[in-house]
């Protein structure tokens, strides 16, 4: 038998016609056979694209399946996946749209005249959205044209482990980047016949009209972004929720807040209205629960700790629901993957996947929403995809780091891969790093110090909106300079605020190096460089809380309010 041990010794020059591939690869298995291909993808979204054109341009053979089934209503869409055509472009733009809705209010009150009523019309925001979609998918054809990568809209299974049916190929080496679909609950009687899910959102002609919406994930609360977001401007919205929203993301309970608002209500007599609000804060997890407030605050119902069991159609055209899980399912049911012996995790479906997104079949890997474990983020699907390729295909041995926290050990501080994301709720919430519970279980109570504080945007100022749920929390090791462990925040702009931050923890942060950040004035993301109040001190972290010390108790409390509480190990400067 033949063995070239180093990849990258096989050119496409030398493959074409004779291909001898898979040779070093890294389980250990070599081969010598004539292939069509060195690499075939299955599924055209995130990753598979993005492992496809790396491998191309590392000068390998390479072929894209992408086959979308079209969802029980019918909708179907072109090349891109879930992210292009029912995910993150047109959830963004939908998002964009309602985010405009609220600055046309904001508008009159920055001295523009504009006539009541101010309507919004459906069917124009989704042509638009669908046309830009439309020139996405186009564009993803014209770049796997111009890479040489030959795009097969067929639906792909394995044979064997280098035997794909749609038409049959064979390949050294196989993904599988399929990515999920939404999941019908199919006991709940009347679901799939009047429900609609993420795959139909964005490519409704007409709206949707009033709305229930069944469950409160990230990914649900981004899909509902239509829904969500216009339930401020006219669409009747209820999100119906079995246990928590964004599960997954920061649920420390705002526990100190809660008490600071009640020793409110009994020295200002603040209205019933707030005394409710309370009793939400008091309910709520802290991150998710700002998000899921404010959108209470503009109009978004919530039905709590239900499930629906039948939907049916009355007379009047109306939909009946009856008070389990609707959720997203893996890709790999047509796949034939465990007749070749392709490991899957039995709850999820999805394949089990080792650090360098091997299956347990040699030759066969999979990347992005079907692997088992990773974040459901496109970053991520891209970058792993990128990765494989390069190791498959090049003397590259980087490994894609999925672990969501800083590492504490400082040589290895710059090697980490932190994986930030933003749910694009009405107000946005942006992190990168642990949750705080998250960060007291792997490092101990004690050894965490969490800087937080509620903030007003100044544009929220003019427009007196409610700043309320602006809150910035930073999770921080109490030891040398305190490294950051976590980073959250809610409100304007997360996506873009976190983003600039995450580059920062990915080179090893601390809470020092925020201390000597200069801030860029008047923004938000300036807030975050100001942050001086600790949980642990139980100090009131609001400037609305400062407001009333001042009302109630005097300048005192206020200046006790406003004084830095950490005990730094480190002197600090300070400035307005
Ligand atoms: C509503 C919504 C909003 C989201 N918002 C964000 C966001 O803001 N930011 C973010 O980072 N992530 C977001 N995501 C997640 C993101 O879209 C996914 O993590 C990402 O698209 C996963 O990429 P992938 O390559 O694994 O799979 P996908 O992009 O899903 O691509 C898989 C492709 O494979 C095709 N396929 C399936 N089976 C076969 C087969 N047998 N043969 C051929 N082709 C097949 C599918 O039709 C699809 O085209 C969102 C997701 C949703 C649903």
């Amino acid at each position: 038998m033949f063995c070239f041990k180093d990849p990258s010794h096989v050119n496409s020059a030398e493959t074409a016609g004779v291909m001898f591939v898979n040779i070093g690869n890294r389980r250990g298995v070599s081969h010598l056979w004539k292939f069509d291909y060195d690499l075939v993808v299955i599924g055209g979204g995130s990753g598979g694209l993005a492992c496809s054109k790396e491998a191309a341009q590392l000068g390998k053979k390479v072929a894209v399946l992408d086959y979308v089934d079209p969802s029980p209503k019918g909708t179907k869409w072109g090349l891109g996946g879930t992210c292009v055509n029912v995910g993150c472009i047109p959830k963004k733009l939908m998002h964009q749209s309602a985010l405009l809705g609220t600055a046309v209010k904001d508008a009159r009150k920055y001295g523009w005249n504009i006539p009541a009523p101010v309507s919004h019309d459906w069917p124009t925001m989704a042509e638009a959205v669908q046309n830009h979609v439309r020139s996405l998918n186009w564009g993803h054809r014209v770049q796997l044209q111009d890479k040489k990568v030959k795009y097969l809209n067929l639906r792909g299974s394995l044979v064997d482990e280098h035997t794909i049916r749609g038409t049959i190929l064979t390949a050294g080496n196989i993904v599988l980047a399929t990515g999920m679909r939404p999941k019908y609950p199919s006991n709940v009687p009347g679901a799939v016949e009047h429900g609609i899910t993420s795959d139909d959102i964005f490519w409704l002609k007409e709206s949707p009209g009033k709305t229930l919406v069944v469950g409160a994930s990230c990914i649900l609360l981004s899909a509902s972004a239509p829904w969500l977001q216009f339930g401020c401007i006219g669409l009747d919205t209820t999100i119906m929720v079995r246990s928590i929203a964004l599960r997954g993301f920061d649920q420390r309970l705002a526990a100190s807040r809660g008490e600071l608002l009640a020793g409110h209500c009994q020295v200002a007599e603040m209205s019933c209205h707030f005394c409710c609000r309370l009793a939400l804060w008091d309910r709520l997890p802290q991150m998710a629960g700002l998000v899921t407030d404010y959108m209470d605050t503009y109009g978004t119902k919530f039905t709590w700790k239900c499930i629906p069991k039948k939907v049916e159609k009355l007379a009047s055209g109306a939909l009946q629901v009856t008070w389990e899980d609707l959720g997203r399912t893996a890709e790999t049911k047509t796949l034939n993957l465990e007749k070749i012996g392709v490991a899957l995790q039995k709850e999820s479906g999805k394949v089990i996947v080792g650090d360098d997104e091997s299956s347990s079949v040699p030759n066969v890997f999979a990347i992005g929403d079907i692997a088992e474990g990773r974040p459901e983020l496109t970053p991520v699907a891209i970058k792993a995809g990128k990765l494989l390729a390069r190791r498959l295909f090049s003397p590259s041995t980087e490994l894609m780091n999925y672990d969501n926290s800083q590492q504490c050990i400082p040589v290895l501080i710059h090697l980490q891969q932190q994986v930030p994301t933003t749910v694009f709720t009405p107000l946005e919430y942006g992190c990168v790093g642990l949750p705080e519970e998250e960060a007291e279980r792997r490092y101990g109570k004690d050894a965490i110090e969490v800087y937080h504080a509620f903030f007003k945007p100044l544009e929220f100022s003019v427009a007196e909106r409610d700043s309320s749920q602006c809150y910035i929390k930073v999770v921080c090791l109490r030891e040398g300079d305190q490294p950051i462990v976590g980073l959250h925040f809610t409100g304007p702009n997360a996506g873009e605020v976190t983003q600039g931050f995450a580059l920062g923890f990915q080179c090893g942060a601390t809470y020092r190096h925020l201390l000597d950040t200069v801030g860029i004035h008047p923004t938000c993301a300036e807030e975050v460089i100001k942050l001086n109040i600790t949980k642990r001190s139980g100090l009131d972290a609001t400037t609305m809380n400062r407001f009333f010390a001042r009302l109630t108790a005097g300048y005192e409390a206020a200046r006790i309010a406003d004084t830095p509480t950490a005990t730094l190990p480190f002197p600090i400067k300070t400035s307005s």
